[in-house]
């Protein structure tokens, strides 16, 4: 190991987290596998060719910089759909390279519309409406605006799909907001087949509504979190399952070592500041990885990391690049010794939920902050 951490991808929980997600989807459904922001920290460059070893053919991204990694990953052509930004003198290099964009406004429209014009290849686009999330999308008025600019330009576009995102699925309270969204998309699809204009996917579902609304799931659903063996929220679990076992299995650990251990006396403070007094004399072991390196300050004095198999408390301040642990309890613990920061370690494990319900945010937010420039080993 050459950087103070490393993160490891389990290919098998993968295999499993696909297998089991085609097998609930059906194989009517395409799934598109998102990757954006790194592929929720996983890294695109590592997660990308085991989904496309896995059969999936389709991602969806953020940005055009994602997209354009994700294309530099693949074996094979494969579907690539940008969900959000592309700066406007990067349009004409996303058509070249054959890459799906949203057009969630005319605006967007029209740059697409002059760019394929320009170089002569067709836009593949697919038209998000707005139906309730009030974020992104088009309007019915600006819907019947795109619909004509798009027959007055036959061959320019090639319309790959109607789309919208529904304003959190994964609870129960949306419900009725949702349902809402779900009408106005039907009826906005209606606009545009009655025009004539044929998308060929119709996709509204991310996890949550592929599972909490079988009938969202249309022709394709937008997997993000749960290829990755996370549930949206505790509440869709707990729709799909009372039984306590997950199908899902976790992919990403996130592993370390001791740098140094050193022996306190009782009195004394630890860190930074006064923040954790030594009630007895303990032993601390210094582990280098802080808040730099995506270890949140809000896990100073709460956080666990595992070390010979067990619980150690993390004492004190989150350093910018380290974090004490208490290893009193560990009579052989030595440098060098292998710390679990995310995972297992013999019977134990610390998920990031723990992780996340102590830093009081959303799996998704730890996953994302974990540093894109920590190596990434699949195992
Ligand atoms: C991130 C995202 C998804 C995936 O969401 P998950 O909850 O991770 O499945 C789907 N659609 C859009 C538009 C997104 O931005």
């Amino acid at each position: 190991m050459q950087g103070s951490s490393f993160i490891t991808l389990k290919k098998e929980a993968l295999h499993n987290n696909i297998k089991f997600l085609k097998k609930k989807l059906g194989t009517h459904v395409r799934i598109s596998s998102v990757v954006k922001a790194n592929a929720y920290g996983h890294g695109i460059e590592q997660i990308v060719p085991l989904l496309e070893n896995e059969g999936v053919d389709h991602f969806s991204v953020f940005d055009f910089t994602e997209g354009v990694r994700v294309q530099n990953s693949l074996k094979n052509n494969k579907g690539i759909m940008i969900m959000g930004w592309i700066a406007d003198e990067n349009i004409v290099e996303t058509i070249k390279r054959g890459i799906e964009f949203y057009i969630f406004n005319i605006d967007r429209l029209r740059v697409a519309l002059e760019a394929a014009i320009e170089i002569g290849i067709k836009a593949k686009i697919h038209l998000e409406v707005e139906t309730g999330m009030n974020r992104s999308g088009l309007t019915i008025k600006e819907l019947e605006e795109a619909i004509s600019i798009i027959k007055n330009n036959p061959g320019i576009f090639e319309v790959k799909g109607f789309c919208t995102h529904l304003a959190g699925a994964e609870s129960i309270s949306n419900h009725v907001r949702i349902q809402k969204q779900l009408k106005t998309y039907h009826k906005l699809h209606r606009v545009l087949e009655n025009s004539g204009v044929i998308p060929e996917y119709r996709h509204v579902a991310n996890s949550a509504a592929a599972f909490v609304y079988p009938k969202s799931r249309l022709d394709m659903v937008r997997i993000g979190i749960m290829q990755y063996g996370f549930w949206s929220s505790t509440e869709t679990f707990l729709r799909y399952t009372h039984r306590d076992k997950d199908p899902l299995q976790r992919i990403l650990g996130w592993r370390s070592q001791i740098m140094s251990i050193k022996e306190v006396k009782k009195g004394e403070f630890v860190g930074y500041g006064i923040s954790f007094l030594a009630q007895a004399n303990i032993k601390t072991a210094l582990i280098p990885v802080g808040y730099s390196g995506g270890y949140s300050r809000s896990l100073s004095n709460r956080g666990r990391v595992l070390i010979n198999g067990q619980r150690c408390g993390i004492i004190g301040m989150v350093n910018m690049n380290m974090i004490i642990a208490n290893v009193t309890e560990l009579p052989d613990v030595k440098v060098d010794d292998d710390v679990v920061i995310i995972g297992m370690q013999g019977k134990r494990e610390i998920k990031v939920s723990a992780f996340s319900d102590i830093a009081e945010s959303l799996n998704y937010e730890i996953l994302t902050h974990l540093p894109d420039n920590v190596e990434r080993v699949v195992i």
